[in-house]
């Protein structure tokens, strides 16, 4: 499958990408698709994303975001992409639903830093991490619909680099990604 002739003519669209609450493994499906990230390049650019080590989000025409919502940080990263992104698209199971970080949501949280940092096997007389710098946890793992409008939704664990090669080529003509059964998985 080719890119399609673009609406956008030939000003290349400009993407951000980022991982919250997530373990990079959709940034590692985006490079997945290998040698097709040569076009990919034809028509976008990136903006902040781990792929460019740009720290700052700046006005982009998408923002690709990795993770859910597990701490104040994640939060405040997502409201950034939120206001310079036109569109946002969820990647991955943790974006869209809490993924695998979302297992602690049935826990309270105190027990579960108590269990990581103290009492779990081969740890004694640990400390719970209270540096005023580190982003504060929330009380349960958010999907990312939970606090900001999400245009797109790419599901998987993670999305196979089939499925985000597809929801790329549907986003950069302008249409609602549409993957059907076959391109979602979850390994
Ligand atoms: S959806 Fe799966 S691959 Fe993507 S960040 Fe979550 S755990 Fe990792």
């Amino acid at each position: 499958m080719t890119l399609p002739v673009m609406p956008h003519g030939p000003r290349k669209l400009r993407v951000a990408t980022v991982s919250l609450a997530g373990c990079f493994g959709c940034h590692m499906s985006l490079l997945d698709i290998d040698e097709r990230l040569f076009e990919l390049v034809e028509h976008i650019e990136f903006d902040r994303s781990p792929l460019t080590d740009i720290k700052a989000v700046g006005h982009c025409d998408l923002g690709l975001v990795e993770g859910g919502l597990c701490n104040a940080e994640n939060v405040h990263v997502l409201r950034e992409f939120r206001a310079k992104c036109r569109k946002l698209a969820a990647i991955g199971a943790c974006a869209i639903n809490g993924g695998l970080p979302a297992q602690r949501n049935h826990l309270r949280l105190p027990l579960v830093l108590q269990e990581v940092y103290q009492s779990g096997p081969g740890l004694a007389g640990g400390l719970i991490p209270n540096d005023p710098e580190l982003p504060l946890p929330l009380n349960k793992v958010h999907p990312l619909h939970e606090v900001v409008e999400i245009d797109y939704f790419i599901p998987g664990c993670p999305p196979s680099s089939d499925a985000i090669w597809k929801a790329l080529t549907d986003i950069l003509a302008e249409r609602a990604p549409t993957l059907g059964h076959r391109l979602i998985q979850y390994d």
